[in-house]
């Protein structure tokens, strides 16, 4: 891929397409790690005379049109306010994507100055199926600027106009936070230091399965749309051990024959789980589940915590966390591993009475040496929540379905429209 540093901007108007898609809470920036991943690339480009303009989605708009859509919101005003004080100048917001807003500011702005399209999914086309329908969006976002940056790594494995179509009609590059990720993920799927351990947790099996899959060498769960050769093997290294927790973890339990209670279970999930642990046992995975659990009765924040002391929970109870001795068991597992992924939070850990066990997976793979990353949104603002120190893991990845999907071998197609075969 090439990289942005090596292109020659001065003079040039450059469409970073950014991963700027920070949670919001009753209209404030809640983590805003997303923005701050988005840094160094148009600080760089800044520096060497580049006019930046930056291209990024925002939540989930809703609406058949573009009208419907941008009345109904977000907006990405308070992520440009939030751009401007981090780069410490001013950020234009357009009035629009790329229509008549955003061509007078492309058009008028210069060296050293910054300014956003508002929130790319406005645009229906952004994400249609159809190919003419999201390239007449990209030929207008590439007329914009001279030259395109991919750096939204949380987006690049979605085939959307902004992501996939647009750098096809500009010369282009990788920016600086999708060539780190890169590199680190191709660590993991290349020859990972062993013992090579995941921790899966979060809410939903059936958004993991296909990762889980792989880790254990399901042999039917093989890419769909392989990398090429030279961009990584196309069948990912299976695992040494997979500690699974969250609210996945009940399916697994349930799947087992254990009692699950009322905690989160995809009965619809429940013959595709018992395979994985069968192929597990057979590839020589070893696959660690929750021995005890920290139960309500239910699913709020103010809801009694109480340790139920092993793998069965009763009746009238869900699992919110994992149990003191499941993390004691966690920790175990981890403490001779040499590389280690993390996906997933294992308890509800935006509720303080159900973080204690995210706090001690955290906690248990900070302290291993060897490499060590964490993946997903939400594990990701676990781990600012808790406040570790930043150098506590090797790598935290700003892309949650993006790593995941790299880490089953599949072709992001953002990466494929930057070269990635090259
Ligand atoms: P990531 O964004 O890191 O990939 P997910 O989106 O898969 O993670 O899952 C995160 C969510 O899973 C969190 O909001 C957390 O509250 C939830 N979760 C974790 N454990 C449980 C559980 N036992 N029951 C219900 N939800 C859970
Ligand atoms: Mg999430």
């Amino acid at each position: 891929m090439r990289r942005a540093e090596d292109l020659e901007v001065r003079g040039r108007t450059v469409l970073v397409r950014a991963d700027l898609n920070v949670p919001l809470d009753n209209g404030a920036i809640g983590d805003d790690g997303r923005i701050r991943a988005s840094l160094p690339t148009i600080r760089d480009l800044l520096a060497r005379g580049a006019a930046v303009i930056v291209c990024a989605h925002f939540g989930r708009p809703k609406g058949d049109d573009y009208a419907e859509r941008a009345a109904g919101g977000p907006s990405l005003r308070p992520v440009a306010e939030r751009l401007a004080e981090l780069l410490g100048q001013p950020v234009t917001l357009a009035g629009d994507v790329a229509g008549e807003s955003a061509r007078v500011i492309a058009e008028t702005m210069g060296a050293g100055e910054v300014a956003l399209c508002e929130n790319v999914r406005f645009e229906p086309a952004e994400t249609s199926k159809d190919d003419e329908v999201r390239g007449e969006l990209a030929a207008r976002l590439a007329a914009l600027a001279d030259v395109y940056v991919g750096d939204g790594f949380g987006a690049m494995h979605r085939k959307h106009a902004s992501v996939y179509d647009t750098p096809r009609l500009l010369p282009h590059a990788a920016g600086q936070l999708v060539l780190a990720e890169v590199a680190v993920l191709r660590q993991l799927t290349t020859s990972p230091a062993r013992p090579y351990v995941v921790v899966l947790g979060g809410a939903k099996v059936s958004d993991k399965l296909a990762v889980i899959g792989n880790l254990v060498g399901t042999a039917s769960s093989g890419p769909t749309t392989p990398r090429s050769a030279s961009s990584g093997p196309t069948t990912p290294p299976k695992a040494d051990r997979l500690l699974i927790a969250g609210g996945m973890a009940y399916t697994f339990l349930a799947a087992q024959g254990h009692r699950i209670g009322d905690s989160i279970l995809q009965a619809e999930q429940l013959g595709q789980v018992t395979t994985v642990l069968a192929d597990a046992a057979k590839a020589g995975v070893e696959v660690v589940l929750p021995v005890d659990h920290v139960v309500a009765d239910r699913f709020a924040a103010d809801a009694q915590p109480e340790v139920v002391p092993g793998p069965d929970i009763p009746d009238g109870k869900m699992g919110l966390d994992i149990g003191p001795a499941t993390s004691e068991l966690f920790a175990r597992k981890l403490s001779d591993a040499k590389t280690v992924f993390w996906n997933g939070p294992p308890g509800v850990f935006e509720w303080p009475a159900f973080a204690a066990g995210t706090r001690a997976v955290a906690g248990a793979i900070s302290a291993v040496t060897g490499l060590t990353v964490v993946g997903g949104g939400d594990s990701a603002a676990a781990v600012r929540q808790l406040n570790l120190p930043p150098d506590a893991f090797s790598h935290i990845s700003t892309g949650g379905g993006a790593s995941l999907e790299y880490l089953e071998g599949r072709e992001l197609p953002g990466l494929a429209a930057l070269g990635d075969e090259t």
